[in-house]
């Protein structure tokens, strides 16, 4: 009893157990399976957004891929608009701009159709003046449309605005009408603007069903068509400066050539005087060798006894006679050397003993009038070519209109200078000095300033013309410095020897 009752015990206990131990793995596979749900579960969710990031990154793709389309197709326009500026530019004639518009050029911005106008103001109507892509009818007809609609396009040009299929929708009257005359499906209508000038505008399109405009299209066209408007305000400015220079070219030629026949006019008259005044001095001379001849045949006593009164007269006669003896010379030597009859001949000539026997003739003078006379000839300006005969008298009446100028006790002094192959000789006196607006004519014959001096003092006028004329067939030049009150300097170049 004992035995089945330990053995019940046993049993029931071991039940116990095993259910037990079924209860708790049940429990634990419960637990299993929950884990197992949730693992599910978060794997689940992590496929979802995989395949969401998977979704995302195919749609990023594609986008990318079209922003990519979208930049190439820029850069081929950016490239191509390069290119046509490149040749537009370069272009200086309106019609040679346009003619530059090639339809590879539009090509490559992405169209195949345009045309462009010009507003003339004097024909009141837009001027065709490219057509890429239109048959001659089509042309016709998108002519007459512009000009029966020309207040829009002038509106457009106004408002410098851009106007294209992008802004305006499908379906709308006005994309429809431009579609069906300008025979596009998209298009650009951008205005051409030169500062100055004729204005239009100029219209692209395309018909290719896969092509829809963006604004980038349209962005390409506006600038496009300002390079347009800059080209043909260069070519305005061109125009303008070589009508100009033309005009100025003509103005040129025509006082040129007016120049030209008042110097062949001008050496007329002056060869004309020249021989008027020669033919009168030898005329004069022939009389006057007489006068002085028979003045002097009377003064000798060879006719007999001369009282006084008539040997004053005689002795006044005598001098006068000089005195145009001198003139007449004078006015010979001049017009001779001005035709050129009188050769001058270079040879070297020591300054300094030139000017030694100028001084010897008018060293009486100077000491009359106590002027202090001083020479500054340094070794390298001591020695000229020139005619020595012409050149003393240069100085005599350099010197002797300094001496006549000047007042008592005033200065004259005579310096030379190098000046590369040229010495510089200048005569500078303390006198009176000469006014300004006779500077020049001082030159001419027979010109004297009206002063005080001139009115006490005997002069041709002649002087300083042949001393001008003697310079000048030496290929010199002469010219003089003055103030009024203080002296004068007259300064005149040539060869050096
Ligand atoms: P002339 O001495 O016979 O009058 P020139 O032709 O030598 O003729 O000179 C023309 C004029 O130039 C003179 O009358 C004088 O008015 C002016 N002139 C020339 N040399 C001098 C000088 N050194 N100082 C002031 N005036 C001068």
């Amino acid at each position: 009893m004992a035995i089945s009752e330990t053995l019940m015990n046993i049993l029931g206990i071991t039940t116990v157990a095993v259910i037990f131990a079924l209860i708790t793995a049940y429990m634990f596979k419960i637990e299993k399976v929950k884990q197992l749900r949730a693992l599910v579960d978060t794997l689940k969710k992590s496929l979802d957004e995989m395949d969401e990031q998977a979704k995302l990154i195919v749609r990023t793709d594609m986008e990318l891929n079209k922003t990519q389309e979208e930049l190439d197709k820029k850069i081929t326009g950016l490239y191509a608009l390069q290119r046509l500026s490149r040749s537009i530019s370069s272009s200086l004639e309106e019609s040679r701009i346009f003619q530059m518009i090639s339809p590879s050029h539009l090509e490559d911005l992405g169209f195949e159709k345009a045309c462009a106008f010009l507003y003339n103001d004097k024909e009141q109507n837009f001027m065709l003046k490219l057509n890429i892509g239109y048959f001659e009818d089509e042309i016709k007809t998108i002519r007459a449309f512009v000009g029966s609609d020309k207040l829009t396009y002038l509106d457009l040009i106004r408002n410098e605005k851009t106007i294209s299929s992008v802004s305006i929708p499908h379906g709308t009257l006005l994309r429809e009408k431009l579609n069906d005359i300008f025979k596009v499906s998209e298009f650009v209508i951008s205005p051409i603007l030169p500062k100055e000038g004729a204005k239009g505008f100029i219209f692209t399109g395309t018909l290719n069903p896969d092509v829809t405009l963006t604004e980038g299209d349209e962005e390409l066209i506006t600038i496009f068509s300002n390079q347009i408007g800059q080209a043909l305000e260069n070519a305005q400015l061109f125009e303008q400066t070589w009508r100009a220079q033309q005009e100025l070219e003509k103005k040129v030629e025509e006082r040129t050539h007016a120049l030209q026949m008042a110097l062949t006019e001008v050496k007329i008259v002056s060869r004309r005087k020249s021989d008027f005044i020669s033919a009168v001095a030898h005329e004069l001379r022939t009389p006057l060798t007489s006068i002085k001849g028979y003045a002097a045949i009377l003064l000798a006593g060879k006719l007999g006894d001369v009282p006084e009164e008539i040997r004053l007269r005689l002795e006044k006669i005598n001098r006068h006679s000089d005195e145009l003896a001198h003139l007449v010379n004078d006015l010979l030597d001049i017009s001779r050397i001005e035709s050129g009859k009188v050769a001058m001949k270079h040879e070297p000539i020591d300054l300094k003993k030139t000017l030694e026997g100028v001084l010897d003739l008018l060293s009486v003078q100077l000491k009359e009038k106590q002027i202090q006379f001083s020479t500054d000839i340094p070794a390298d300006a001591a020695s000229v070519l020139a005619d020595a005969t012409q050149l003393n008298r240069v100085f005599i009446n350099l010197i002797g209109n300094a001496m006549k100028f000047t007042p008592q006790e005033g200065k004259i002094s005579v310096s030379s200078q190098r000046s590369g192959e040229q010495i510089e000789i200048a005569v500078t006196d303390t006198g009176c000095g000469i006014p300004e607006e006779a500077l020049d004519a001082i030159f001419e014959e027979f010109y004297r300033v009206d002063n005080v001096i001139n009115q006490d003092v005997r002069g041709t006028g002649l002087g300083l013309s042949l001393v001008k004329r003697i310079i000048e067939a030496h290929n010199g030049k002469i010219r003089v410095k003055s103030r009024l009150g203080h002296g004068s300097a007259f300064s005149f170049t040539l060869p050096a020897a």
